[in-house]
């Protein structure tokens, strides 16, 4: 009976996959559909187990946000589709220790706009959207040296109108990049310029040039990039917009830009990629648009 239970129990045990923490419930953007777009990008691979957490609807009282205490250390990732109101000091605590401690965050496109004033989750980010006086901001040269702008010097944080753009391969040798195209086409997508921050111990993964004709700033802005934060790491990712009553959501069926959060989010998982490069990825200049 008891090597029976044995046998059960070695042939029912997957491999342990992957925790992701996926917090959302406030948003400028639509994240009542990007959130189960995030799941379900995530759990299409078969290799992460997802949870969502809501936080509080804007403007509940005290005792809603008591009542939030997500338990970060449960988890190998958190993946933040959040853009609201500052969290309470101890989730903030809380926060800070989990990727002190070798925990890793995604930080997905609007996410770098709130929690402004919180030190830490400024400096795991680098680049926020925040005025020009706010911090640095930092943009990649032709020769692919990166580029610090003074804090007061130039535009703050802004981007020009939904259009079609290029991502660009800024690390060939990371693991999330490793494999892709050096340039690949994304489609309409809104392109965030002259973030503003620490812009400390930046890895820069990806940039997109900025085009002035659809009001951008005629530089190879960051789009992906990670920074180490005490023992753990924080990848942000600024594509993937969608507003509420936006019908054109070709930017989150980008099989490049779901590659991109599925590597993102397994390497910060498990310090390595061993998924391989979808054979639908986008070339140069061909799109890649999944259905759902
Ligand atoms: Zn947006």
């Amino acid at each position: 009976m008891g090597s029976f239970l044995l046998l059960f129990l070695f042939a029912s045990a997957p491999a342990a996959s992957p925790k992701v923490l996926l917090i959302s419930g406030q948003n400028n953007h639509d994240w009542e559909r990007t959130t189960p777009m995030l799941q379900s990008i995530l759990e299409s691979t078969g290799r992460f187990e997802v949870t969502v957490s809501l936080t509080p609807a804007r403007g509940s009282d005290v005792a809603a946000w008591d009542a939030w205490r997500p338990d970060f250390s449960a988890y190998n990732v958190v993946l933040l589709d959040y853009n609201g109101e500052m969290w309470p000091e101890i989730v903030r605590d809380d926060f800070e220790a989990f990727v002190a401690g070798g925990g890793a965050v995604l930080v997905q496109h609007a996410s770098n706009n709130p929690f402004a004033g919180w030190e830490a989750y400024e400096r795991m980010v680098g680049l926020l959207w925040r005025r020009a006086d706010a911090g640095y901001s930092a943009y990649m040269d032709s020769a692919g040296t990166l580029v610090r702008v003074a804090p007061g010097e130039g535009h703050g944080a802004g981007h020009g109108s939904l259009h079609d753009w290029q991502i660009m391969t800024q690390d060939a040798e990371h693991p999330v990049m490793k494999g892709l195209p050096s340039i690949w086409a994304h489609p309409f997508d809104e392109l965030y310029h002259s973030q503003r921050g620490p812009a400390e111990e930046m890895h820069v993964l990806a940039t997109a040039w900025s085009n002035p004709e659809h009001g951008g700033t005629g530089k190879h802005e960051l789009v992906v990039w990670w920074i180490p934060f005490g023992e753990g790491k924080v990848l942000t990712l600024l594509p993937g917009h969608l507003w509420a009553g936006q019908e054109d959501d070709r930017a989150w069926r980008c099989a490049g830009f779901q590659t991109l959060v599925q590597r993102g989010v397994e390497w910060l998982a498990t310090g390595n990629v061993a998924m391989s490069v979808p054979e639908d990825f986008p070339a140069a200049n061909t799109f890649s648009i999944r259905d759902w």
